[in-house]
Parts: structure tokens; sequence; C-alpha cells
């Protein structure tokens, strides 16, 4: 391992130790069960033993059993034939039991280390500010929370766990052998540092590749995401073939780089073999020339050679292991790196709570860019009243739609403050201050659930008559009713089982029925025949009595309901009208 990624992998480990520490108990038990597999298999071959040996043969029992079993038994050879039978059964068992307990007690702790990763990782996500959204795109985030966030079990159960049980595995056969004879063990752990070389030398020379794997395998999980969201336009303009050449050459980049890192790790298993079994060469001759010079007795080396085997399966385990645990950590560190984005839109501590806000709303000199480079609201000043129904108006691109986005903290202004009722919108706990907004998107987005659900999304407790009049105030109602299965329809991934004015309704409905004091309506009738217009205008006029609004329009008879005007061109306000508005400075 290179300092660099030495120096990284500390930390990473300490707070992966700090993810799983819940589930310790149960890693504790996969690892003690799986130190238990080799002693239960050394036992398989001893009933035939006591059968050759006590049954067919006259030797006493080995020692240790004499103690287990029963003179009784011991006493007649049928009865001995007869336990050793017993015994073959009940081992078979234990070691079977054993499989069993391992493998439920593995998906048990694996599946709950990888939903609780993934929850986290879905809560950090969504607390995330649209600016990381707006400039990643989703489906980076999809892919560490989907297929980086399972390597937390291959790190700690795939990785640690064996390498932690192969290491006790070693160090007891490094005695066992030891204690046959000292220089044979020697000999055969001379290979070790060989061993641990040729480890070291892969870790340094393919940590990096994979964290360019799974960067590979993101951006062609993209392409999917952006091709199949955008299907219409995709079949609209006959791209589906360009789209499929972009999808390929994305996932042949990372398929080669798969079969590239295969090979590195099919070498170093294979180089990690030849190494031990040079060690094993190596105690032959060694072996055999210390009996024929009556240093070691042939029994004696006939069971080194045996142990060998043992000692060297760990070795290599915790080798391939070491080799595999790349792909993972490369897959926690990834995880880990969306963790550490924080936010921008962020709560202060002791943020004050809010109630109900009057609605007064005042803009101190605003300025915002999306991106650094360049302003899209340019010292923007003006303060209305509250229960002022405020009408934007502007050319395409102007910033009216980012002017009402810094109302509900989707962004913070650049430079600038924002009060609601005086104070800086800042200064209010985000989800009380947000929860003063009923909204209506400029893209109405809806969930694939059913018309009812949708339309309650902001008070899920509403009672039905509640929704079905918002509904009516909507002019949604007498479509709804039409549908299928009524306000049961299911409206299809994204509402797309729905037309864009239907959309457009049942969003208005929603932010009907969410009782807040100020409304934010982003060109909410775009979509509808000026007839359905005229009626929504009309449910509007009535919703709005009472509360603030900002509406959103280019048509006239929109902005005619309104009590003061704001003209917007280029970032800048370069038009009030109405006595309702006040301009500060
Ligand atoms: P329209 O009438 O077409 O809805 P608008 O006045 O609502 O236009 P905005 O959506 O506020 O315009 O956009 C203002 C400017 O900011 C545009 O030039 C747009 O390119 C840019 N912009 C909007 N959203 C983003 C974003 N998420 N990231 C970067 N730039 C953006
Ligand atoms: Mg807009």
């Amino acid at each position: 391992m290179d300092p660099a990624s030495k120096s990284a992998a500390i930390p990473l480990l300490r707070r992966l130790l700090k993810q799983v520490r819940p589930y310790w108990l149960q890693i504790a038990g996969i690892l003690l069960l799986d130190v238990a597999a080799t002693p239960l298999a050394l036992l398989t071959p001893l009933p035939l033993k006591i059968a050759i040996d006590s049954v067919i043969g006259s030797d006493p029992l080995p020692a240790f059993l004499q103690v287990l079993v029963p003179g009784l038994v011991t006493g007649s050879a049928l009865r001995l034939l007869l336990a050793a039978a017993s015994m073959q059964v009940l081992i078979v068992l234990a070691i079977r039991l054993r499989d069993l307990c391992s493998y439920v007690l593995r998906t048990r702790t694996g599946e709950g280390l990888i939903l609780s990763f993934r929850t986290r990782l879905f809560r950090h996500v969504q607390r995330l500010s649209l600016s990381f959204h707006d400039s990643r795109g989703t489906a980076d985030a999809v892919y560490r929370i989907q297929y980086d966030a399972p390597s937390i079990q291959g790190v700690t159960l795939d990785g640690i766990v064996p390498i932690a049980s192969s290491g006790l595995m070693l160090v007891a056969m490094i005695w066992v052998i030891a204690r046959i004879n000292g220089k044979l063990a020697l000999v055969a752990l001379a290979v070790c540092p060989f061993v641990f070389l040729l480890g070291h030398t892969y870790d340094r020379r393919m940590g990096g590749r994979y964290m360019h794997l799974k960067e590979l395998e993101s951006r062609a999980l993209k392409v999917v995401h952006e091709a199949l969201t955008a299907v219409r336009v995709v079949k609209a303009f006959g791209r589906e073939d360009a789209e499929e050449e972009r999808f390929v050459h994305r996932s042949r980049e990372g398929a080669q780089a798969r079969i590239h890192l295969a090979f590195a790790e099919g070498a170093i298993v294979l180089a990690v073999n030849l190494v031990t079994a040079i060690g094993a060469a190596m105690v032959l001759f060694i072996g055999i020339r210390d009996v024929r010079s009556g240093l070691l007795t042939l029994g004696e080396l006939l069971m080194v050679v045996a142990y060998l085997s043992q000692l060297y399966g760990p070795l290599e385990t915790i080798c391939s292991r070491f080799a595999g645990l790349q792909s993972s950590m490369a897959g926690m560190r990834r995880a880990f790196a969306l963790l550490e984005e924080v936010p921008e839109v962020v709560e202060r501590p002791q943020a004050l709570p809010l109630k109900r806000a009057a609605g007064a709303i005042e803009f101190r000199n605003v300025s915002f860019a999306y991106e650094q480079r360049n302003l899209v609201l340019r010292e923007v000043s003006f303060a209305v009243p509250a229960r002022t129904h405020l009408g934007i108006a502007g050319s395409t691109g102007a910033g009216k739609t980012t002017l009402v986005s810094l109302l509900t903290r989707f962004y913070d202004p650049t430079v600038g403050q924002i009060l609601v009722d005086g104070v800086d919108l800042r200064e209010y706990r985000l989800a009380d201050l947000r929860n003063q907004f009923a909204i209506v998107l400029q893209e109405p987005v809806l969930f694939s659930t059913s018309v009812g659900e949708n339309i309650a999304y902001a008070r899920p407790e509403a009672s039905e008559q509640e929704i079905v009049e918002a509904a009516r105030l909507a002019s949604a109602h007498d479509f709804i009713i039409r549908l299928p299965e009524g306000y049961q329809t299911q409206v299809g991934e994204r509402g797309m089982a729905l037309s864009g004015g239907e959309r457009q309704r049942i969003s208005l409905a929603r932010a009907f029925l969410k009782d807040a004091p100020i409304l934010i309506l982003d060109e909410p009738t775009s979509s509808v025949d000026m007839g359905t217009e005229a009626a929504i205008l009309e449910a509007m006029e009535r919703l709005m009595q009472g509360r603030t609004a900002f509406i959103i329009a280019h048509r006239p008879a929109m902005l005619a309901a309104c009590d003061a005007l704001l003209t917007v061109e280029h970032g800048q306000v370069v038009a009030m009208g109405s006595e309702a508005l006040t301009v500060p400075r």
C-alpha cells in the first residue's frame, strides 16, 4: 500500500468501525463459527480410525475418548462399532449445523449492515442541497447507494472476518508444527515475507484502479438513466442507436477494466500458490535429509507435511481476501465520500421555530449565482407587506423561477438577505420555513401512486372530502372522476399517464390542500386552455384571500388578478407597479 492510500485507509477503517459497531456481536459470532470450522473438519476421520483400530484391531480408544465414552460401550466390539457409526452421524450433523448457522447469521448480519448503511446514505442524499443534485445528476448517487453501499458487507464479512479467522488458524498451525519440529516450522514460514511482499505490490498497483472502475460503471449507469427518463425524446428523434452506442462505449470501458483486474487478481493468487508450493518443496527437501541423517522420524515428517496444507491454506486465503478487499474498499471510499458532501443550505444551531408566518417578504440587495461565474439575480431589492398578491413577469430565462426558489431556501443568496416577517429566513428552522409555502412548480412533479395520494402529498392525513374539495377548486375533480378508478387511479411513473394540463391541475390541488400562508405559483396555468384557466383563476382568487402569493405568469389575465407587479429582466428588477410595493433604499 502506498503512503497516500494507507493514510486514507486508516480513517476509512475508523469510520467503517463506527458504522458496523451495532453489529459487533453478530460479527464476533460469525468469526467464532468460522474458527470452529477447521477443528470440526479435523474430526471427520475419527470414527473411521476408531472402527479400524479399535473395532477391527484391538487398540485402546484414544485417551480423550476414553474419558467421554462410558466403560459400558468400550466393553463390546459391537457397541463400539455402533458408537463409531453414531459418532459419524453426529460429526456430519455438527458440521452441517455449523454451516447452516454461519450461513444464516452471515446473511442476516450482511443484510442488516447494508440496509442501515443504505438508509444513512439515502437520508444524507435527500438532505443535500439542490445545487448538489443539479451539478452531479442522480445516477451517481443511485450507484453509490445501490452498488457501493454493499461494499460494507464485502469489507467486513468477506474481508476482515475471514482474514482474522485465517490469521488465528495460521498462528494455531504454526504452533502445532513448531511443537512437532521447530526447524521445519521455520522453513515452512520462510515463504511468509514473500507472500506479504506480493500482497503489498498488488495493493499498491491495483488500489486506484478499482476507484476508476467504479467511476466508469457509474457513468454507464448515467447513460441508462438519462436515456430512460427522456425516452420520449429519444424515440421522437430516433436516437435509440446513438444512445445504445453511448451506453456500450461506456460499459465496454468498465468491462475491460474488470477483465484487466480479474487477470491481476488471478495472477496474484497464482503467484502466492507458487510461493507456498516452493515452501512445501523446501520442507520436503530438508525434512527428508533430516530423516536420512536421523534428526527426524519419518512419522514426524509425514505429520508436518500433512499439516502444511492447513498452514498454507489460511495464508492463501488472507492473500486472496486482501486482493478482493481492494474492490470493496473502493466502494466504501465512494460511499463515505458521498456522506462527506455537506449540504450548502443548512439550518443554524438554535434556529427559530416558525408556526405560521404572516407573510411579509423583503428582498435586500439579493444577488445569486448557480455557478460562481455568472450572476442570475443581481441586486434584487423589494418588499411586500403580508397578504400581497405579487405578480412576477419577465422574459424566459430572466430569473423568475430562481427568485422564488430562494424564498423556500432551495438555494441561499450569494449576496444579500431575504426576510420573512422581518427576520432573515436563514434564522428559521428549515422544515418550519418550508412549511409556510405551498408551491406549484413550473414542471409539475407527481409520484407513482394514486391521484388522491398525490394531492394529499403535503398533508397525508387529509380526509377524502378535503381532497375532493381541493381537486374541485383546481378544476381537477371532473377529469379525475372520469379516470378509470377515480381518485384511486395510478398516475404512472412521474405522472406520465396524465396530460400536461392534468398534472398541472393535480399539483394545483396539492397546493390548495396545503393550507400555507404563502403561495408560490410558477406559471400554474401554462398548460391549460383558456376556459379552464378562467375557472382556476377564480378558485385561485379565493385561495389567495388572506395569504401572500407570488404568481409567475406570462398571461395578462393571471397578472390582472394581482395587486402588485414585479418585472424581472436579466436578473434585475426593471419595473415595479402598484402602491402595495415598497422599495427599500
Ligand atoms: P422561464 O420563464 O423560462 O421559466 P425563468 O425566468 O424562470 O425562465 P430561471 O429558471 O430563473 O428563468 O433561470 C434564470 C437563469 O438561470 C437562466 O439563464 C438559466 O439558464 C439559469 N439556471 C436556471 N436553473 C439553473 C441551474 N439549476 N443551474 C444553473 N443555471 C441555472
Ligand atoms: Mg421559470
